[in-house]
């Protein structure tokens, strides 16, 4: 028997898992020829832990088939990783005992267009017995998608990706030099894409021959800001896409001798890197975000957003995770600070996008007050079983707040500290309920951490210790 293999429990489930895994095993001999005929070598196998980081384990290509069927081992112990790597406990997971199981998703395997000899694949976590680890993120994603799919529902989503690209000062620079920004140009001036002409353009090549669909790219509001956005897909294909966007432009910055940082903010003070959500809800075929309803969508689609803005402060703990994530949300800043909707309002937290007249199909709502830092698999899944709450509940959205909250002074803000912000978190029965049990009490304990470790920091302290985890 291979090492990893366990015995499992007799009867109908555990042999059809096993079977499950035996196909995967032959699936992944064919993938693995055709890998190394490429001259690939090695896979990288990520996941993302509480904190936002993209963990990794990687593997010879020929090791695919073995583990495809029975994964490869890492501890549950990142559950629990603060964005330092300092550990915490939960009151499941924490401590040096116990093994998961990654198991890599074979419908995603992509050779890396910027790191060639590599392909990539991200995983899904199981228990030693081959049941889904209940703390698995991307699990947890697929199930409330699955939720939503029981009751005829799709969802499509996109995460848009800012990051902010520097130049490194040469080592034997004096010590305080500041980091320098790649493209110091205007915002959204065509003069720093004319000065990032060979980056950016390797940018698209890489993404496309990724088979990842790009929808625009360009500089943002800050020196060395740019952005990349793309087709929307089912929510897991969603958060996927935006961890390997992520990586392929790091990997594309280190041959331009450049570092892409996606921390939330790089210059405190400053407008910060933001990573909005987009998503649309759709039936047999319909938009149900845009419609007869009176604010322009569904009754279906306005109580799923309805549902959506309700939660969005406890929602804030997944979408804005660490105490830096307060310094980039704040008002005037198009983040997002503010706890109201509003059509085509950018300052609003949920800004809904009608779309052209004719063109019912582009409708959707854009989340902007996320960042880069939140795990994109529980912000699709927690962002599902909260419209969906909503859809019970057949709640209304309240009238849109339209120009910029500041000026009328009415309007809420979201939570505006991560205490705040979880505060919210740990009194929500919805998203306990939804993530389970471990999950959420990891979480819990992840920001926590999270708090104690920024006390006493000062704003460009914090976010420079975040600079290159992100
Ligand atoms: N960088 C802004 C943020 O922190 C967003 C700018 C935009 O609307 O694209 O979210
Ligand atoms: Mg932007």
């Amino acid at each position: 028997m291979d090492e990893h293999e366990h015995p499992t429990q007799q009867g109908p489930p555990a042999e059809q898992a096993r079977e499950a895994r035996e196909r995967a095993g032959s699936a992944a001999r064919q993938e693995a020829a055709q890998l190394t005929a490429r001259n690939i070598h090695g896979i990288a196998l990520t996941w993302v832990d509480n904190a936002g980081i993209t963990r990794v384990k990687t593997i010879p290509t020929t090791r695919l088939p073995a583990t495809a069927r029975s994964g490869v081992g890492m501890s549950p112990v990142f559950d629990v990783y603060l964005s330092d790597d300092s550990q915490v406990t939960s009151k499941h997971i924490g401590g040096p005992d116990g093994d998961l199981r990654l198991v890599p998703d074979l419908d995603r395997l992509t050779p890396l267009a910027a790191q060639p000899g590599w392909a990539w694949a991200p995983v899904d976590r199981y228990e030693q017995d081959g049941t889904p680890y209940s703390a698995c993120q991307r699990h947890f994603a697929r199930r409330m998608t699955a939720l939503a799919a029981g009751r005829g529902l799709e969802l499509r989503m996109g995460f848009e990706t800012e990051w902010s690209a520097t130049t490194r000062p040469p080592a034997d620079a004096p010590t305080g030099t500041d980091v320098r920004y790649a493209g110091p140009g205007p915002a959204y001036g065509m003069a720093r894409v004319v000065e990032l002409s060979d980056y950016l353009g390797d940018i698209l090549r890489s993404l496309a021959a990724q088979d990842i669909e790009v929808l625009q790219l360009h500089p943002e509001y800050e020196p060395g800001q740019l952005e990349v956005s793309t087709a929307p897909a089912d929510p897991v294909t969603a958060a996927d896409h935006t961890v390997l966007v992520r990586e392929t432009i790091r990997a594309v910055s280190a041959r331009h001798g450049l570092t892409a940082s996606f921390a939330p903010v790089v210059r405190a003070g400053a407008v910060g890197n933001g990573a909005h959500l987009h998503l649309s809800l759709w039936q047999d075929g319909e938009n149900l975000c845009r419609g007869d309803g009176p604010q322009g969508m569904t009754p279906t689609g306005e109580s799923f957003l309805a549902g959506i803005l309700r939660e969005l402060p406890a929602l804030l703990a997944l979408g804005a995770p660490l105490a830096a994530s307060y310094l980039r949300l704040e008002p005037s800043r198009w983040a997002g600070a503010f706890h109201c909707w509003g059509v085509e309002n950018r300052e609003a937290a949920l800004r809904y996008i009608p779309g052209p007249p004719d063109d019912a199909e582009s409708a959707n709502a854009e989340l902007k007050c996320f960042d880069p830092a939140a795990n994109p698999y529980l912000i699709t899944g927690a962002v599902i079983a909260a419209g969906l709450a909503g859809i019970d509940a057949r709640l209304t959205l309240p009238p849109p707040v339209a120009g910029d909250p500041v000026r009328t002074g009415t309007t809420p803000r979201l939570p505006a500290s991560l205490p705040e912000a979880i505060e919210r978190f740990s009194r929500s029965e919805l998203l306990r309920a939804a993530l389970g049990d471990p999950l959420f009490e990891a979480v819990l304990a992840v920001r926590r951490g999270e708090v104690a470790l920024a006390d006493g920091r000062e704003p460009q302290a914090l976010a420079d210790a975040l600079h290159d985890r992100y």
